[in-house]
Formats: structure tokens, sequence, C-alpha cells
């Protein structure tokens, strides 16, 4: 009979401290990415990574910008598999915006960066235009330390505001939009949008 003894990987793994991984979700307009960006602002910008998915074009290409403004440099991927490979040695903060944009692949990578001691904060709508939830922020949820849930102002009745109202006609099935197509919205004031063929 043998004995698994682990490796010195393994070793090296354990004295490392996990890294702590904060999830937060909201519908549009309830200060996600500028919670992000507050987090971010007290870390060391040399040591801090932020990801955002290339689809997300809104209000910059290469940078995650709040509704309010705020920006800080990102860096663009178009899937989960390409996190690690940039997440070089000394990051002790990677920030992942629009994670629900992301692939399933995400649960595995955040995870293994927290077990290199990598903090990892996350932003993500809490469900789509017809109030579905996103699966792979389920998942995040199941993962994560922390889960911080913020609400926005709804745009009807001035109430606290949990889901994402489409606004106008969706072309093409594109859903990216900002001010222009969305508005936030309490429960009782939102509709699903027409599904049109
Ligand atoms: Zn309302």
């Amino acid at each position: 009979m043998s004995v698994s003894r682990g490796t010195a990987d393994d070793d090296t793994r354990e004295r490392v401290s996990r890294g702590i991984v904060t999830l937060i979700t909201g519908c549009m307009f309830s200060g996600k990415t500028t919670e992000l960006l507050r987090r971010i602002s007290g870390a060391d910008s040399c040591r801090v990574v932020v990801f955002k998915h290339v689809i997300d074009t809104r209000y910059s290409i290469d940078a995650v910008v709040s509704h309010g403004g705020k920006s800080c440099d990102a860096l663009v991927v178009d899937g989960s598999s390409a996190m690690l490979p940039r997440t070089t040695d000394g990051v002790s903060l990677v920030g992942v915006d629009e994670a629900h944009f992301l692939d399933d692949g995400i649960v595995e990578v955040v995870d293994r960066l927290r077990r290199r001691g990598i903090d990892v904060v996350l932003t993500s709508l809490n469900c789509d235009s017809w109030g579905h939830s996103f699966s792979v922020v389920e998942r995040l949820g199941q993962i994560a330390d922390a889960w911080i849930v913020l609400t926005a102002t709804c745009a009807t009745c001035g109430d606290a505001a949990d889901r994402t109202q489409r606004t106008t006609p969706i072309i093409d099935g594109n859903m990216v939009g900002g001010a222009e197509s969305y508005e936030p919205r309490c429960t009782r004031c939102w509709s699903a949008p027409a599904v049109f063929a």
C-alpha cells in the first residue's frame, strides 16, 4: 500500500496564504465597477492586474470604466484561459470586470489564482435582461469568500432596483450597451423585452 506524501509544490502552496475571492453583483448602474475600482485603488498598482472581456467595448477598448467615468487600465481577454498566462509573479490582486461575459473556465482560473495567494475581485450582472441568472456567476458565488450584492435606484419609482430593463429594441442579438439601452428597475417596474425573430 502506498501513501501519497504530496509534492514540494503542494508544500509551497500550503505555506502561501490563500487569496480572498470577492464577488460583486447587481443590476446595471448599481456601482459594481465603481466598487471594483475603489478596491483596486487601495493596492500597489504594480501588483494589480485587471481583466475585461473583449466583447465589452462600451466606454473603452482597454480600460475598465465605471458609468460615473472613473477608470483603470485593463488587459483584454477573449476567454478565461488567457488570464493565467498574463498573471505574472508578483501580482497580488486580480480584478475581473463583468465576469458574466466569461466562460465557465473562469471558476477554475479564480480557484488557481487564490491558491497562489492572489486576491480576486470580480464584478458581474446578477441576471440578464429576461431576469435569468448566469450559471457561471452562480458557480463563482459558490467559491467566493464574500459575495456583495449592490442595488441601484429604480428609474421608474425610485425604490431599490435589482433588475436591468432593456429600453431599446434588440438588434441581431447584440445585448452590450449602456445608458442608451438600459436602465435600472425594481422587480415591480421591470418587464422582459420582446423577442424578435
Ligand atoms: Zn420601481
